[in-house]
């Protein structure tokens, strides 16, 4: 049966999350202490392969944490791919650096290596890799130029639960890494993030700056500005049970991108998919795609398709608008040209990526994209 709406995303929650957040209301700890934040904090430490991970408000704030943990601050510069969530870069902003923008490949749609050593400063402190719609960044040629700089690498791994480079998982491949629970990603818990780290001092920072900045030992003493960015162990509760099924999340997200692969092969030459790099195990947050052709009229081709969609029901979304084109953030950083970003910010669309999809509502959208073209 096919939906008679189909969503770009809907989280999948069951009776397992019903249960253990009914659990954590009844036990009375309903803000950020509680048994199912620690258990949060260790199944998903376990799951990424890092030492530490701390739970946090939403993504946003655990990249606020994440920066000021590693001490960038005003007059520090951190490169950032231009296309991404505008997150990424406003995160860059709360701690009054200066983020400036790098492209990403055509391929994979990661931070371009090249473009990062065309934008390395002086100033440069970190660079922030993000594992865009699920598919992990180029982490060996990133922590290369990293190192010959002597800066840090960031992982915004916002969408990319579970995703692999060179069979490792994201999240614990560089000096920190972050995700979100926000309702539309790969696991969630309404709102919510994670900080993880296998450096002990920057895992120690983050605890102390989400939490007030409170001394450890001394109780209502603060020595420093700190943050109130915990989680509730409420959302903590339905993070323990989606966690648990995340796996199921994962293989279903990478059959809707092979499915979308296999009904769509026929229009090869009028679009193409994001790529899986031979290095790489997406878990495809998002399968998106690029209209093929001449750039004076593909934005128009692509939302004329995005429209006729909309007309059968199917929900589809424009891929991110480089973050440096928006008016606040226009003026920071070097002259700045994003010709890959640009293409397919304009040209590319996420289509229908939600785990409750069928192979028949996979093909229903195909079969409505091709009629169109
Ligand atoms: C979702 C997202 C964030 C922010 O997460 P929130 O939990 O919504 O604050 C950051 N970066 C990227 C790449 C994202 O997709």
């Amino acid at each position: 049966m096919i939906k008679s709406f189909i969503p770009v995303a809907e989280p999948s929650l069951g009776s397992r999350e019903r249960s253990l957040v009914a659990k954590a209301l009844k036990s009375g700890w309903v803000s950020s202490r509680g048994e199912y934040i620690d258990r949060f904090e260790e199944n998903f430490a376990r799951f990424c392969g890092v030492k530490h991970a701390s739970t946090t408000a939403n993504g946003t704030v655990a990249l606020h944490l994440a920066l000021l943990a590693l001490g960038i601050r005003p007059g520090d510069e951190v490169i950032v791919p231009s296309l991404t969530f505008v997150a990424t870069a406003n995160a860059v902003l709360y701690t009054g650096a200066t983020p400036v923008f790098a492209d990403v490949t055509p391929d994979f749609w990661g931070i371009d290596p090249a473009s990062v050593k065309a934008q390395i400063s002086q100033k440069t402190k970190a660079i922030i890799v993000v594992h865009l719609y699920g598919h992990p960044a180029n982490m060996e040629e990133i922590r290369e130029i990293a190192d010959q700089h002597g800066i840090y690498v960031i992982e915004d791994a916002a969408e990319a639960h579970g995703a692999e480079y060179q069979g490792r998982r994201v999240g614990g491949l560089a000096d920190v890494g972050i995700f979100s629970f926000f309702g539309n990603k790969i696991i969630t818990t309404g709102e919510g993030g994670m900080v993880v780290t296998n450096n002990d001092d920057i895992a120690d920072r983050v605890n102390f700056l989400k939490n007030h900045g409170m001394d450890t030992t001394k109780r209502y003493w603060h020595s420093e500005l700190g943050y109130n960015y915990r989680m509730t162990n409420i959302q903590a509760a339905m993070g323990v049970a989606q966690l648990e099924r995340i796996e199921s999340f994962i293989a279903k997200k990478r059959s809707i991108y092979r499915w979308y692969n296999q009904f769509l092969s026929r229009a090869a030459d009028k679009l193409y998919f994001q790529k899986e790099m031979p290095w790489a195990k997406s878990v495809w947050w998002m399968t998106s795609v690029v209209i093929h052709g001449p750039s004076a009229n593909v934005e128009r081709r692509r939302d004329e398709l995005m429209h006729q969609l909309r007309g059968r029901h199917i929900e589809t979304r424009p891929l991110f608008f480089p973050s440096n084109v928006f008016p606040y953030l226009a003026d920071y950083g070097r002259s700045f040209e994003a010709p890959v970003s640009n293409n397919l910010s304009s040209a590319g669309m996420n289509l229908p990526s939600g785990v409750t999809l069928t192979k028949s509502d996979v093909r229903y959208v195909a079969d409505s994209i091709l009629e169109h073209l």
